[in-house]
């Protein structure tokens, strides 16, 4: 059994990854596996596997029945703190939680830039979906700003749609200016209006135009991409910077996270070369130091209140919210 003053024992990054760890469906002994590989040894741990089930079972024990109930304070908590986060749910008769809806400044931007709404039934990996699918959003918006596209032709057109398009849109338009056309489709072609029209309806039904056009432009000698059947929500320009995605909205999870990647993003740029690696090492001692002085390590901490900062929400003094039948929890 965990005693109260041995919980200090565990650093609350620790605890905060046994979280994360549980949220992928990842137990406390693989959890534990996991901290030994990324610190190297026991010592840097700091933990043992059993600390590490402990822990799990606390925080079990913590939650309890309120799952549900939680999970709608926190987002409640986040509305309040966050001016630009909405939140929505919905519970059936006997008040088990149904829907959940949320949206922060970022699926509201993309929202804004695609025309979607994004809505989930309740489910306790909900996050894990909104995490995936940010992550494939940043991953995009990155690769369209920072990578390089390959060419398949050495057309001025696929050149300029490579700068126009995000990078996903851009592999479809690669695609329409390099196809070959087998079937023919009649395209009205008005180069000095810069109109283009043709009788498949692609841009009309998708929004990009088709390989006939191309086809047509190739012909009729047009050298630049007629920019403006460029819509708004394909092309780059309608990407935010992305230090300005980053900024709005910060909360201590996500500044934490921007920290741990870049601390991550030095040590790889380091790794070949050792002076500078060690350089950057004593830099982080140093900054440890300061932590140190600036937060002076708590003597003694009560357990509930580290689970409960960790989750980010406390135990509801009551249950209005109950959870869903359908869920494995
Ligand atoms: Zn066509």
């Amino acid at each position: 059994m965990l005693k109260e003053e041995d919980i200090g024992v565990m650093n609350s990054l620790r605890q905060v990854f046994l979280y994360q760890a549980s949220q992928v469906n990842l137990g406390s002994v693989k959890g534990f596996h996991l901290l030994r590989q990324i610190y190297g040894d026991y010592d840097f741990v700091g933990v043992s596997s059993i600390d590490c089930k402990n822990y799990r079972r606390d925080m079990l024990d913590f939650i309890g029945k309120n799952d549900a109930q939680m999970l709608v304070e926190m987002l409640m908590k986040k509305k309040d703190f966050l001016p630009n986060f909405s939140f929505e749910y919905q519970t059936s008769e006997n008040n088990a939680l149904t829907n959940l809806f949320w949206a922060d400044a970022y699926t509201k931007r993309n929202c804004y830039a695609f025309g979607d709404v994004m809505s989930f039934d309740a489910t306790f990996r909900t996050d894990n979906v909104v995490g995936c699918q940010r992550f494939a959003q940043h991953k995009n918006d990155h690769d369209s700003l920072y990578i390089i596209q390959d060419m398949h032709t050495e057309l001025q057109i696929e050149k300029e749609a490579s700068k126009l398009y995000t990078r996903s849109i851009f592999f479809d338009v690669q695609t329409e200016i390099y196809a070959f056309v087998i079937s023919c489709m009649s395209v009205l072609c008005k180069p000095a209006e810069d109109f283009y029209q043709c009788s498949c309806k692609r841009f009309e039904s998708y929004g990009l135009l088709c390989r006939h056009i191309f086809y047509v432009l190739r012909f009729s000698n047009v050298k630049n991409f007629p920019k403006k059947y460029v819509l708004k929500r394909w092309s780059k320009d309608s990407l935010p910077p992305p230090s300005v995605i980053q900024v709005t909205g910060d909360s201590p999870d996500m500044i934490s996270r921007e920290i741990f990647s870049s601390v991550e993003y030095c040590v790889n740029r380091y790794a070949n070369d050792p002076e500078l690696l060690q350089k950057f090492r004593d830099h982080q001692v140093q900054l440890m130091a300061k932590a140190d002085a600036d937060v002076p390590i708590p003597t003694k901490t009560n357990k509930r209140d580290r689970i409960a900062s960790i989750l980010g929400v406390s135990q509801p003094e009551e249950t209005i919210v109950n959870v869903p039948k359908q869920v494995n929890t």
